[in-house]
């Protein structure tokens, strides 16, 4: 009896054994899609899924599987492209024919909650191969939100919420998909960047050289969007189509061959660029089915990241697509939709940040460092508190608001008393330092602005303890800045008395305290960068003109340019913020020239008359009015006149 139980036992399990080693035949990701997942929706509603319409979903969907050398892959995509169905066939492949760990995100639970009700557990239970395998799990996370998982055999499935870190943090993976990236959080309340935290997941397989890695995302504004930095990492594949009536091949590109009548019927078409052929709107279907995807940056360790726009979109018809464009141009935010949604592309909005190495390439190699420039007038200095460490930037500014940056530190040192070493850095090394001009002189700061947003009682003190008055306009020199939201706000405020705390005893209205309005100034700043001038080509540098020394690093540059402005939805009201652009976590010196444009303006840099400022010119040794040789005519206007002398002592005093 005993035996005869060991026997059938055995038999089971040898059995079922031979069932778990018989080679599956290796089947790509696409070849199995086509025979064993079932569509649970769509225009193959209960049909086996197919590329025949979307081919272009082939080579990414491919490389996701497990014969391929590739492990990660982006998608910068439009809506209606058909990328969903690319994650859900990836997905039901591995879990039949590559069972592992995986991990899907999602930007938020109700998003999780749609990709899974709606895509991915109707695909499981519509497909024959993976019904019976997978079981699914619900349950309510410690923070009340609803995970989902699924066990198969050889691995599970787990379903995560971009914006939970502990669903992040979960488990070891092999095999992770982003989807909707742009509408991850920047930062989990500071326990990190969700796509920090999820490739972390990763790191197990890293070694084993298998991982798979997929992002996919419509984009949002450019410089802040995820899929974007993520496509430009990649060789940034097209779908090139052949030209129907030459043979050669080109992208469906938004743009100048895209033609259509500004009203209906929009007759849309398209016009071949290479040449001219016109391509009538019912031959784009056929066309986009002979395509192929071409690297347009192609890079050693350079990934494939992919770009697709409803131009090509078999779903989207191009009178459609004319109708949307049409109501786009309405206004700015119905634009950025139209960018997002249709073309696929991150919108750039005005208030955006600045390219930081376009302005890297614009640096000056005669400006020197800590030295004044001959027209630079005004002298201001800004300093930002850390908990460890003061940044300072210095700045000269001409009459026109042409500024040169004279120096930028960052003061190392304890920051917890006014007597910490970064602050006794900053007395010596900024307030107290004699800075050359270019006339053999030196000159002190006019004014020096210290953020007093952190470490607020220790800024109070030190600047109580150091005012002064500058001796040439008679105004404070040391002042405790404090940033102020909004729009509305003037440069420099009415300043306000505080309290202050000193060594434990607390002083009344001890210390002024000046309000900045920095969204406006701001704003105003990335005006001004983003103005080109003789380094571009241009004929002269033009008023509010941003100068930038050789010797500045790129720290500096992404610090000035990492902010953007976005659209924050607040109680049900839309207002434009700034935000701290994705990947960049300092922006300190941007806070640093902010507070210096504000003390300029205190120091009166659009008030002052040009008699006034002719005198303040004087008196800081620019010999006005002029030498001979250097006769000022009727047209000329101040900043030339002072450039010249400028140069002209330079070259006396060198
Ligand atoms: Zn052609």
């Amino acid at each position: 009896m005993s035996l005869q139980f060991k026997t059938d036992a055995l038999a089971l399990v040898a059995g079922s054994l031979a069932k778990t080693l018989e080679p599956p035949a290796a089947l790509s990701p696409s070849s199995w899609a086509v025979r064993n997942l079932v569509m649970p929706d769509g225009p193959r509603q209960g049909d086996t899924w197919s590329a025949e319409e979307t081919p272009y979903i082939i080579e990414p969907l491919d490389f996701l599987g497990p014969d391929s050398p590739v492990n990660e892959i982006a998608v910068m995509k439009a809506a209606q492209t058909g990328f969903t169905a690319m994650l859900i066939a990836v997905i039901a492949h591995s879990i039949d024919r590559d069972p592992c760990r995986m991990m899907v995100i999602q930007p938020t639970d109700a998003a999780l909650s749609d990709f899974n009700r709606e895509k991915l557990q109707p695909a499981i239970d519509a497909s024959t191969a993976l019904r019976d395998k997978v079981i699914p799990q619900t349950s309510r996370s410690a923070t009340g939100s609803t995970t989902y998982s699924k066990r198969y055999p050889g691995g599970s499935l787990t379903l995560a919420i971009a914006s939970s870190a502990a669903d992040l943090r979960s488990k070891t993976i092999k095999k992770l998909f982003r989807d909707e990236v742009d509408e991850y959080p920047d930062d989990l309340d500071g326990q990190g960047d969700p796509i920090a935290i999820s490739d972390a997941r990763l790191f197990a397989f890293l070694n084993q050289g298998d991982w798979k890695k997929a992002d996919v995302s419509t984009p949002t504004i450019k410089g802040a969007s995820k899929i974007e930095r993520r496509y430009e990492q990649g060789d940034k594949r097209r779908w090139h189509i052949p030209c129907h009536h030459c043979g050669d091949e080109f992208v469906f590109e938004f743009g100048p061959h895209f033609c259509y009548e500004q009203q209906h019927p929009f007759k849309a078409h398209y016009v071949s660029p290479c040449c001219g052929a016109v391509i009538e709107a019912h031959e784009k279907r056929s066309l986009v089915r002979k395509g192929r995807w071409v690297a347009t940056d192609p890079r050693p360790g350079a990934f494939p990241s992919y770009h697709f726009d409803q131009l090509s979109s078999p779903f989207v018809p191009w009178d459609d697509l004319a109708k949307a464009a049409i109501e786009a141009s309405a206004s700015h935010k119905t634009l950025q939709v139209f960018h997002n949604m249709r073309l696929g592309r991150p919108y750039e909005v005005k208030g955006d940040a600045p390219d930081h190495v376009r302005l890297m390439e614009r640096r000056e190699s005669d400006l020197k460092r800590g030295h004044i420039p001959p027209r630079g007038v005004i002298l201001t200095a800004a300093a930002d508190v850390q908990m460890r460490g003061i940044w300072v930037e210095v700045v000269a500014f001409a009459p026109n608001r042409e500024t040169w940056v004279v120096d930028a530190l960052y003061l190392d040192g304890s920051t917890e008393s006014p007597d910490g070493e970064a602050f006794k850095q900053l007395e010596q090394r900024v307030l107290d330092r004699e800075w050359p001009d270019s006339f053999g002189k030196t000159r002190k700061i006019d004014a020096l602005g210290v953020d007093s947003g952190y470490r607020s009682h220790v800024v109070y003190a030190w600047t109580r303890a150091k005012q002064r008055i500058h001796p040439d306009h008679g105004l404070a020199a040391v002042l405790a800045l404090k940033g102020a939201e909004g729009w509305g706000r003037p440069a420099m405020g009415t300043p306000g008395l505080v309290d202050i705390d000193l060594a434990g005893a607390r002083v009344r209205r001890g210390a002024r305290v000046w309000p900045v309005g920095t969204w406006p100034l701001k704003a105003a700043f990335y005006e001004d960068l983003r103005k080109e001038g003789r380094a571009a080509g241009k004929e002269a540098d033009p008023p509010g003109y941003c100068h930038f020394p050789f010797w500045l690093d790129e720290t500096y540059f992404r610090q000035i340019t990492s902010e953007y402005l976005t659209d924050e939805t607040y109680r049900g009201k839309t207002r434009r913020i700034w935000k701290l652009s994705g990947g960049e976590k300092d922006n300190h010196l941007l806070d640093c020239r902010v507070y210096n444009l504000a003390l300029a303006e205190h120091l009166g840099l659009s008030s002052l008359t040009e008699d006034e400022w002719a005198g303040l010119a004087r008196e800081r040794g620019v010999p006005v009015p002029a030498e001979p040789e250097a006769k000022a005519t009727e047209d000329d206007d101040l900043d030339k006149r002072l450039e010249r002398l400028g140069r002209l002592n330079a070259e006396r005093f060198r």
